[in-house]
């Protein structure tokens, strides 16, 4: 492992608190359907998790649907819900930018950037505008023509930490009678989150992004609305989400929402701006707008992102270029593109994003390691 990591967005170090508790969790068989004592104790756990998550975002215990990751909340969210329109923005993160629209087969894509060509239509596809904030305007515009359908908009983005207007964005699909579902994936643990306030039908969370364990996310959908489930088959979780819950991550994944210090979250967005400011001649993604305090996109350099990449790799930091892309090729930003970046500038971008355990060292040396990067 690199000396310096700062790829929270991709996915956080595991805390070791939450190592602790999840390694005492898996010292006893745990099926929570269980109806001895072993299964009794599991559930007790399950239930306390359930409890602890529910309350630190606003919402109810019942509300709180758990799953395998993100990728599968967003999912059941999307797919929830026959015969409703789907619009998303066009900067979501590819588990819901790749959502098949209606009848199509999710598996076909015939493109080689599939994240670009999901299987929706172009005009169902909300365009934010320069500064990375969703444009409300031409929601509002697409709502008009398909009432009643699902919106799906990212509370904030994964590469550039722009935060989206979610409230508003919830005024507005209420006016027109459409479900909101928010994928809060990236904001859990670095801004206070309240479901219940937000506006929302549905919000997605997840453990891997935030000092929890890869394997345990929610769907937080409001206890009047009825959704399809994604998995059939045994009666976990209210009927709604069928599989033997992983219990000892969800608990892991309590115990890292538990641990959530804004205050520190404070102090690393002040680290990233004095990074900033100490790169005058750098574009910084989305600066103009709220974002996320552990995120900072910014383009340094001109040499390729790739290059970058491997440089700093070499000198000790784990840094990205945006999404981890899970075939390890580097094409330019869908984000960036969609703010309207110039496609040579969106190649050059780079994304630091610290956690809990960042320090203000690391942020000065990475800052020294741009600053000579040329
Ligand atoms: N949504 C957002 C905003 C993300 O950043 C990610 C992961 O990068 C996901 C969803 C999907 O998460 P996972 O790969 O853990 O399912």
């Amino acid at each position: 492992m690199p000396d310096t990591y700062l790829d929270y967005n991709a996915t956080a170090p595991l805390r070791p608190e939450v190592r602790t508790r999840i390694d005492e969790l898996l010292e006893f068989p745990a099926n929570a359907s269980s109806l001895h004592r072993f299964g009794r104790e599991a559930k007790k756990h399950l239930e306390d998790a359930r409890k602890t998550i529910a309350e630190a975002v606003s919402a109810f215990p019942n509300e709180i649907i758990f799953t395998a990751c993100a990728t599968e909340a967003n999912a059941m969210a999307l797919r929830g819900f026959a015969g409703r329109h789907v619009l998303v923005s066009a900067i979501e993160h590819s588990s819901v930018l790749r959502h098949p629209g209606e009848g199509r087969d999710p598996r076909s894509s015939s493109s080689e950037r599939p994240d670009m060509d999901p299987g929706l239509r172009r005009d169902d596809i909300i365009p934010v505008t320069s500064v990375g904030v969703v444009d409300v305007a031409a929601l509002d515009a697409l709502l008009a023509k398909t009432p009643g359908a699902l919106v799906s908009i990212m509370l904030a983005n994964n590469e550039t930490g722009v935060i989206q207007p979610i409230r508003e964005v919830g005024e507005i699909c209420k006016k027109h009678g459409a479900l909101l579902h928010a994928d809060a994936v990236q904001a859990i643990g670095k801004i206070p989150l309240d479901f219940t306030a937000l506006g929302a039908d549905m919000m997605t969370i997840a453990a891997h992004k935030m000092g929890g364990p890869v394997g345990a996310a929610a769907l937080i959908i409001r206890q009047d609305l009825a959704i399809a489930p994604l998995l059939t088959g045994g009666g976990q979780e209210l009927r709604r989400r069928a599989g033997t819950e992983n219990m000892a991550a969800i608990a892991g994944f309590a115990k890292a929402v538990e641990l959530i210090d804004f205050t520190h979250m404070q102090k690393l967005r002040g680290w990233l701006d004095t990074m900033e400011q100490a790169l005058p001649k750098a574009t910084i993604f989305g600066k103009a707008s709220a974002r996320l305090p552990n995120t900072s996109c910014l383009s340094s350099s001109s040499l390729s992102q790739e290059v970058q990449l491997m440089k700093l790799d070499l000198t000790g930091f784990a840094v990205s270029a945006g999404s981890a892309c899970s075939s390890g090729r580097i094409e330019p930003s869908h984000v960036l593109l969609a703010m309207g970046v110039e496609k040579a500038l969106a190649a050059t971008a780079i994304r630091i994003s610290g956690g809990w355990a960042t320090t203000e060292d690391e942020i000065k040396a990475v800052t020294s390691a741009l600053q000579s990067a040329g």
